[in-house]
């Protein structure tokens, strides 16, 4: 289902932790669909683009991603250049790396499963290493709040596949591989349908279907136990999924930014969950609405996965383009109530997918111990990954990556992966 397309649209001017972008419009200016509103300021902050015609009415205040940003807010009005209309094909096969990656910047194109992280920099990153590198085309759907990636795999997966071709070109990747969970073979075999005839060897690797499979470093040790038993040599990785490389795709053959996106939109307070897309600034709010509205007042709101999700405060918040999950529950789950002294249960370890003891690391770094105590205690391979940030998806912490499983068992309600993280103090936890 296609959402209907707002009446104002809210674009903040940082979408990730990264840094902001630089407004070139302002209060009274019109601007056209798809025309650049801020421009990125450097390493780790990507151009943003209207998304709807019309008017910026007033900049508001955004809070997210950890710091106080504007916003942009657009009135919609006169005509689309581009919905609806007849997509000219632009052929790139005769681009090099670096005119590529520079209309991968110019339409603003970041990482759309978690990070946000300008995939332009990524480009830099890879390109610069001296080290071989592999693209990761991540279909793992271990969870259900994916379904937004998992229908957009369906209905582009020639898409998905020319932006796999597209990103090898500009980063001079020497390999693909298509990473699946097991119950998504046929998507698998299409990929590598698409991918017959490329320059480069691309295979098809099939992962487990449980969370956290998807997480970096659980994908990275399947695939390095693949690429021993293949006798192949993978280098660094550089991990991407579905939604960004099709918007890959999109700038460099369409030439068009990132206007909208599938989002997961669901929940126990939701009257219609479904899969829609989103022109991306429309407030949550409209979003539940165009799914029914609410069962009952949720009390909680997030975006995101509910173990890995952001709670969202005020229903004004607009999707961006890395929202791919949008949720309302009745009840409150995640909900840390009073955090009480550990009893060493041990249901922490017990849980924890990269066999952590998130109990002791979690007394270590109360006791401000964390960086050696954690090096000690966490023993995984290293991991060269592209992206500096990402939906916590880079170990800070004795290789913790927050996939949140042991927050949710621990029966003394502490708040763990945030401690080990350091995402915040160990606020009302007592070791
Ligand atoms: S689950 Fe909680 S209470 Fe149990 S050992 Fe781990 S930190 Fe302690
Ligand atoms: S969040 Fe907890 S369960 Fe997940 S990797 Fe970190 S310590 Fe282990």
């Amino acid at each position: 289902m296609v959402a209907c397309l707002p009446g104002l649209s809210i674009i903040p001017l940082a979408q990730y932790s990264g840094a902001r972008a630089y407004p070139v419009v302002s209060v009274g200016d019109t601007v056209r669909e798809g025309m650049i509103v801020a421009r990125g300021q450097g390493r780790g902050s990507a151009n943003i683009h209207a998304t709807v015609p019309g008017r910026v009415v007033r900049t508001v205040s955004w809070k997210g991603y950890g710091s106080v940003n504007d916003a942009l807010v657009i009135r919609l009005e006169g005509s689309f250049e581009k919905l609806g209309k007849k997509e000219e094909i632009f052929p790139w096969e005769g681009l090099t790396c670096f005119e590529l990656q520079r209309i991968i910047s110019e339409y603003g194109i970041v990482e759309m499963e978690g990070s946000g992280y300008p995939v332009s920099d990524m480009i830099s990153s890879i390109r610069n290493s001296p080290e071989p590198c592999t693209l990761v085309v991540s279909c793992v759907f271990d969870d259900p709040w994916l379904a937004a990636d998992r229908l957009l795999c369906q209905e582009r997966i020639g898409a998905v596949a020319e932006g796999a071709l597209v990103m090898s070109r500009a980063g001079r990747i020497n390999r693909v591989v298509f990473a699946l969970s097991r119950g998504e073979r046929d998507l698998g075999e299409a990929l590598m349908a698409a991918s017959g005839g490329w320059d480069i060897p691309a295979s098809l690797m099939l992962a487990g279907s449980h969370y956290p499979q998807r997480n970096r470093r659980e994908l990275e040790l399947v695939l390095r136990r693949y690429a021993k038993k293949e006798s192949i040599e993978l280098g660094s990785l550089l991990v991407l999924g579905p939604a960004t490389l099709a918007a890959v795709h999109d700038a460099v053959k369409l030439k068009k930014p990132i206007l909208d996106r599938y989002v997961a939109v669901g929940g126990s307070a939701v009257k219609m969950p479904q899969v829609m897309k989103v022109r991306v600034g429309t407030r949550i709010g409209e979003v539940f609405a165009e799914c029914g509205g609410f069962v009952n007042k949720p009390k909680r709101i997030a975006t995101g996965s509910p173990l890995q999700g952001r709670p969202v405060a005020d229903l004004d918040e607009p999707v961006t383009r890395i929202s791919y999950a949008v949720f309302a529950m009745l009840e409150n789950r995640m909900a840390r109530g009073r955090a009480q002294k550990c009893i060493s249960c041990g249901e922490c370890r017990a849980v924890c997918p990269v066999g952590l003891d998130p109990e002791e690391l979690y007394k270590q770094t109360l006791r401000g111990l964390s960086g050696a105590a954690s090096s000690r205690v966490s023993a995984r391979a290293g991991t060269v990954y592209a992206s500096p940030a990402g939906d916590r998806g880079v170990p800070a912490s004795g290789g913790c990556h927050g996939c949140g499983c042991c927050d949710v068992v621990c029966p003394s309600r502490l708040p763990l992966s945030a401690c080990i993280l350091g995402d915040s103090g160990p606020a009302g936890g007592r070791a």
